[in-house]
């Protein structure tokens, strides 16, 4: 894996701790798990999700499902990242 911090953009030596954000993001189906949900209901959200993903390109469908992020950063950046990985310093921009 690549040793350079995706923050700073500074080179990590080897002896040098690095992080490793791994970041998941999925489309969370689990009503159509849903205990309570009946024979039919089930049925009918599944053929409806179906029909949506039928919609879409397949790189757009893997995308819609699910997606790995995997950054690394330098000790600094770590806190940084930590102390509020959705501000417009994080890995979003
Ligand atoms: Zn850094």
């Amino acid at each position: 894996m690549d040793r350079t911090c995706e923050l700073c953009g500074r080179k990590l030596g080897e002896e040098e701790t690095r992080y490793v954000v791994r970041i998941e993001v999925m489309a969370d189906v689990s009503p159509v798990l849903d205990d309570r949900l009946s024979k039919e209901e089930v049925e009918a959200a599944i053929a409806d999700l179906l029909e949506k993903l039928t919609r879409l390109a397949r790189p757009e469908i893997e995308a819609e499902v699910y997606q790995e992020m995997v950054y690394v950063l330098c000790p600094a950046c770590r806190k940084v990242f930590a102390a509020d990985p959705f501000s417009s310093r994080t890995l979003l921009q």
